[in-house]
């Protein structure tokens, strides 16, 4: 792998740091076990993973892809670092981002951009665009992404690989550095489901130190993804969301959904359509939430502990809050500034019942929407995008547009239920569409079988 990275990343820069000789020494590591140890580990080990860049390695830069905290060298390993490590498998470098996971092409990382494999004037997806190009460029087996409105998902539909949300507190979060905390997930990026299925056993599971995680063990996903390559869903009631669907959707990209939904029905699946009414308001709440949670988030970076720390000029006073102001002035950039305004202003005391409030309000509805859904059926299903992969500079310019790109992803991290994409054939431009699974909360096993029977 580090042999196809040194060839493909001058073209598709997935990464923004390669950690070749930290994965050597781990290979290394691997390859000196007996036998006997070998047997006991997980059927991963000896696997390299690239790892987005919001997620923090112990002694490897890790900059979230922002200039406030380039240089930092993180003093401790998220928890999942210390899984893989403990799963001795090898980590082949950070990958690249939107800065703090907030967009939705990477083309807001303050270092560069990745191209798609697919067609390099595209976009790979994001934010996790640098994990999902990496691993559809075969640079890696495996990745770890974000997810808090669609990162991991919409990069694979984007770059045709597969990209799962677990259940919200699934997986320890831990070392991710923190977006928006209610809706933030760590997930699995992969070729195949069943990749992912092992890859989310060896990171998911109950962890003290992150109070959100459930105090449970992993689910039986890699079991769920063997059955379902067996190919028979006979008894699953699959759900079409109504919303989710026809105007708007890319007619290539509905065109393949169709087809993957028909071959549901061949292999024994009962299909009906399904109606979540408050989807049409999600957008809108995660707009208010997301924002709301990462201006305080962001607020830690001050010039004081992390990173950069840019001084006032001479004629301005020394104080501590210029230092703060002109740090942050020009650490962040301008989409990360846009969301730290709109969210200092939702939740600012004159308009924070009329905003905040009500987003929360409407977020309830959604929860109790998928309720209703899940009484119905054992799996909701949409496209994941409803575009295949855009120009670049195509949505820069606005940022409604970009965002109205998450609009079937987002409404997963709102109700804190599993996700996952996968790869279903390509549209009529020749790139990759996506096709989403969402389950029931705790019930990740349920997405796996037909993910994997159909892909
Ligand atoms: N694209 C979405 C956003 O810009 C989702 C980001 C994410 O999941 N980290 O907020």
């Amino acid at each position: 792998h580090l042999d196809v990275i040194e060839s493909a990343e001058p073209s598709v820069q997935a990464f923004l740091k390669i950690s070749a000789d930290v994965a050597r020494e781990q290979a290394d590591a691997f390859d000196a076990l007996s036998d006997e140890d070998k047997a006991a580990l997980p059927e991963l080990a000896g696997v390299p993973i690239a790892i987005k860049d919001m997620i923090v390695t112990k002694g490897i830069e890790t900059t979230a892809a922002s200039r406030i905290l380039e240089g930092w060298v993180p003093p401790y390993d998220a928890t999942v670092i210390e899984r893989l490590k403990a799963a001795h498998m090898p980590l082949l470098g950070k990958t690249n981002l939107d800065e703090f996971a907030q967009g939705s092409s990477t083309e807001h990382s303050a270092f560069h951009n990745t191209n798609n494999p697919w067609d390099l004037d595209r976009v790979p997806g994001g934010s996790g665009g640098g994990s999902a190009a990496a691993v559809a460029a075969f640079e890696a087996p495996l990745a770890l992404g974000t997810d808090t409105g669609g990162s991991i998902r919409q990069p694979g539909a984007l770059t045709g690989t597969v990209g799962v949300k677990p259940t919200y507190g699934g997986v320890s979060r831990y070392g991710a550095i923190a977006m928006a905390s209610s809706l933030d997930q760590i997930g699995p990026v992969s070729r195949t489901v069943l990749d992912s299925a092992l890859l989310q056993e060896v990171i998911g599971g109950n962890d003290r130190r992150d109070s959100t995680s459930i105090p449970e063990p992993v689910r039986p996903v890699a079991a769920a993804a063997r059955e379902g390559l067996k190919g028979d869903l006979k008894g699953l009631k699959v759900g079409l969301i109504k919303e989710l669907q026809g105007e708007g959707f890319q007619p290539g990209v509905q065109a393949r959904f169709d087809e993957s939904v028909a071959l549901l029905k061949e292999m024994g699946a009962e299909v009906v359509e399904v109606s979540l009414p408050h989807l049409e308001y999600a957008l809108g709440a995660y707009y208010i939430i997301m924002p709301s949670e990462v201006s305080s988030n962001l607020a830690r970076y001050d010039g004081m502990r992390y990173g950069l720390r840019v001084m006032p000029p001479e004629d301005v006073p020394q104080t501590a809050a210029n230092m703060m102001a002109y740090t942050r002035e020009a650490g962040f950039g301008e989409e990360v500034k846009r969301r730290i305004i709109l969210g200092t202003y939702a939740l600012s005391a004159g308009y924070y019942d009329a905003w905040y409030g009500s987003a929360q309000k409407v977020r309830t509805l959604i929860i109790e929407d998928f309720k209703r859904a899940f009484e119905q059926v054992d799996v909701l299903v949409s496209p994941t995008s409803p575009t295949t992969a855009f120009r670049f500079g195509e949505k820069t310019e606005d940022p409604m547009s970009m965002y109205l790109n998450d609009i079937a992803t987002i409404p997963a991290n709102l109700a804190g239920v599993p996700a996952m994409s996968i790869p279903a054939g390509l549209s009529d431009d020749g790139l990759p569409v996506g096709f989403q699974f969402i389950a029931p909360q705790q019930r990740d096993e349920v997405m796996y079988k037909p993910a994997a029977a159909l892909e």
